[in-house]
């Protein structure tokens, strides 16, 4: 492979090298885990990667509780998350779904800016940020900062809303308004470890100490070119309470989580197949 390499470690580093390569084809490099899988499959003659790995702003890397939100720094890893206890206490989805990527020595360079660029129906971590209504904070490199909902972020099949020359810095997610939460990650591949989803579910549901329904935030993993967030299924739970669901309201709500999924047969699982588990592990997420 035959490619040029910078490393930055401070954002003024950063924005030069961006600039510099404004009009050129370049990368930006995090944990290199889905990077390097892409230049096997294209040419890298002439690119140039900009390694951020090593940059030392701390706007970019760890997890600090804010008013009204967690801020997640882009490079960020999968351990990190899945061993932050405020993470695990606020956000068990988000939890369980570092948790479930891939392997320790994957997790361990894997980051969460990285999981959402690579923009992969499966990304595991994307889902659940999806299902948590996360915000992506942006910036070019002049300085100029926008945010935008994840969900919204991501507009088709490998693309989103980043423009040439802005990156992420950092998500946001707004914290839990409710005093319950119902949380969780479920993922279904063809092995227990090192596995892609062939579907997942990512669900974040608050309620009140009645357990009433106040909030819920449900995506559907790999049965789509996006990770749709399941609007009418976590309309439905709304006002119902969490512990008197009858058989017909799990179905239902099931129901139209399958509603979001458009997936495709392939090598790992039919079209069927994906649907059918999907309606079947969304009717089970409250027993
Ligand atoms: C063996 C193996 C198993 C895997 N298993 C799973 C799995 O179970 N679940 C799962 O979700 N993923 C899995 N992956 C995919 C991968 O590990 C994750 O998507 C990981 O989070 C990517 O992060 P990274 O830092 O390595 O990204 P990189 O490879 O560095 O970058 C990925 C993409 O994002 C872009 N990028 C990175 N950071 C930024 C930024 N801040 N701003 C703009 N663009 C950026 C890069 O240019 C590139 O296009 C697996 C990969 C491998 C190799």
């Amino acid at each position: 492979m035959d490619f040029e390499v910078i490393s930055a470690t401070t954002t003024d580093e950063l924005f030069s090298a961006i600039a510099d390569n404004q009009n050129k084809e370049f990368k930006i490099g995090a944990g290199f885990t889905d990077l390097i899988n892409q230049f096997r499959h294209r040419t890298v003659e002439g690119l140039t990667v900009i390694n951020i790995s090593q940059l030392r702003d701390p706007e970019y890397k760890g997890i600090v509780e804010e008013e009204g939100s967690f801020r997640i720094g882009t490079l960020t890893t999968a351990s990190n998350v899945m061993d932050n206890q405020q993470i695990k206490a606020n956000f068990p989805v988000l939890h369980k779904a570092a948790s479930k990527l891939a392997s320790t020595q994957i997790r361990n360079v894997a980051t969460l800016g990285g999981n959402i660029c690579n923009v992969s129906p499966s990304g595991d971590m994307t889902a659940a940020l999806i299902a948590l209504r996360a915000v992506c904070n942006i910036i070019d490199y002049t300085g100029k900062e926008r945010s935008e909902l994840l969900s919204s972020f991501i507009t088709g099949l490998k693309q989103t809303s980043l423009k040439k020359g802005e990156i992420i810095k950092n998500i946001s997610i707004p914290k839990n308004t409710s005093v319950k939460i119902h949380s969780g990650f479920e993922k279904i591949g063809s092995r227990n470890s090192m596995e892609i989803a062939i579907v997942s579910l990512s669900y974040h549901i608050q309620c009140d100490e009645n357990a009433t329904i106040k909030k819920a935030g449900v995506s559907c993993g790999a049965v789509a070119p996006t990770i749709p967030f399941a609007t009418s299924a976590c309309e439905y739970l709304v006002g119902k309470s969490l512990t008197g669901l009858t058989h017909t309201d799990k179905e239902e709500f099931a129901q139209r989580v399958v509603q979001y999924a458009t997936p495709i047969s392939d090598i790992r699982a039919s079209a069927w197949y994906r649907k059918e588990v999907l309606f079947n592990i969304s009717k089970t997420i409250f027993d």
